[in-house]
């Protein structure tokens, strides 16, 4: 049996894991006991959901014959397709899967709010707020999920309707891709007397006297701070100037036998779950058409599509690829969508609810 190892079992890891769990020998190597939903965390700042609606134990996600090592990948070796671990054991792989996600940059003591930790500090804020103004949203380069802030701040609003929401967004104009998203999320903001400041890149935070100021001299003050920070790979010795991995947009290689999926790569794509499963779905397929040799090969696109609020009582559907993007709604059952993922996102980590996304998809690409 062909050997793969897969480093880092978060979303794109366990999916692909499980998906060739028993054609392979599938090796995971993930220092987590626990597998955060983090599309959930949004939810679980403004007390939505509680922390066990949001976490699964890892063992609990992957399929039996998968062999999970609990640890940490400190060194990665693509020209022999090899991994060492903390402890110093060494994985070869005929294959190597390498999603190990982003991690946040901190920056003016910001942190994001990428783990449970990082979210609970920001949820004891939401929860017990010692003032009306919140002030929410990220700083320049590549971050995760850019819908989460404005998701924050709808969610923010929906439960504190006379608070003082302002969003902060560090470009001028969104990326072509996102402009869809970014209108919709605009035009609500604007209904609900949410300020947004475009363009607004934060240069220093005054934590005693509670005010952020731009690179533009700009100040706003401030009850809370909710900031993401930018992602890059922990393996910076196979970073480009991203911070993340190159690889080839559509076939995902880095280089022979060697896949990065989800956010750890630096394909032109928003950082989404969403993105990361079809990732995990064409490398799966394709090592299958390698080793069996009775299928085709797939491309990846840039294909992502994912239910976000998109006001305190409303949701959007994003559809995306590499060329072009759709943003559906508002309606409340895309809010529902977004709700209803929490509970079907552990089903997703072994393809059980492919037979929904992949037509819709197909429906909304076709539209
Ligand atoms: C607040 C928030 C809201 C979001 N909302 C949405 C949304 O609405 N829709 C959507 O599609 N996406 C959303 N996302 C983004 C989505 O969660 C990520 O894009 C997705 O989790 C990426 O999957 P991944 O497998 O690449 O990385 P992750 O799921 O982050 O997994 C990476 C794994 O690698 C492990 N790892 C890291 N380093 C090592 C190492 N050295 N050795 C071994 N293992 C390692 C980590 O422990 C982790 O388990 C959101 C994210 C956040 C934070």
């Amino acid at each position: 049996m062909k050997r793969l190892v897969v480093v880092g079992g978060g979303n794109a890891g366990t999916l692909i894991a499980n998906l060739l769990a028993d054609k392979l020998e599938v090796t995971v190597i993930e220092p987590n006991e626990y597998h955060t939903y983090q599309p959930g965390l949004v939810d679980y700042i403004t007390g939505e959901v509680d922390e066990n609606k949001i976490k699964m134990p890892t063992s609990s996600l992957l399929k039996p014959s998968v062999k999970w090592v609990r640890s940490k990948a400190t060194k990665i070796m693509p020209e022999n397709r090899t991994i060492i671990s903390e402890s110093g054991e060494k994985f070869e792989g005929d294959y190597i899967v390498i999603a190990t996600g982003g991690q946040n940059i901190p920056v003016h003591s910001l942190r994001g709010y990428h783990t449970i930790e990082d979210a609970k500090m920001i949820k004891n804020e939401v929860m017990n707020p010692r003032g009306k103004s919140f002030v929410i949203g990220s700083l320049p380069g590549i971050i995760k999920c850019p819908a989460a802030p404005w998701e924050l701040s709808f969610l923010i609003k929906r439960k504190y309707p006379d608070a003082n929401v302002s969003v902060i967004v560090p470009a001028k104009q969104p990326p072509p891709l996102q402009v869809p998203m970014s209108n919709m999320f605009n035009k609500k903001a604007n209904e609900l007397g949410i300020k947004v400041y475009k363009g607004f890149v934060i240069q220093e935070v005054n934590y005693n006297e509670r005010y952020a100021v731009s690179t533009e001299g700009e100040k706003i003050a401030f009850d809370h701070l909710i900031i993401d920070t930018p992602i890059s790979t922990g393996f910076s010795e196979l970073a480009d100037k991203s911070g993340l991995i190159p690889v080839d947009k559509s076939t995902l290689a880095y280089k022979d036998g060697v896949f990065v999926i989800g956010d750890a790569n630096s394909t032109p794509t928003p950082k989404t779950g969403a993105a990361a499963h079809f990732q995990a779905e064409v490398v799966a397929n394709n090592i299958l058409a390698e080793i069996e040799g009775n299928r085709s090969k797939e491309s990846y696109d840039g294909t992502a599509i994912c239910a976000v609020y998109s006001g305190p009582n409303e949701g959007m559907l994003v559809w995306l690829n590499y060329e072009k993007s759709k943003a559906l709604g508002p309606t409340s059952i895309y809010r529902y969508m977004k709700k209803a993922f929490t509970r079907l996102y552990w089903a997703s980590l072994s393809g059980g609810v492919d037979f929904i996304l992949k037509p819709l998809v197909e429906s909304i690409r076709k539209s």
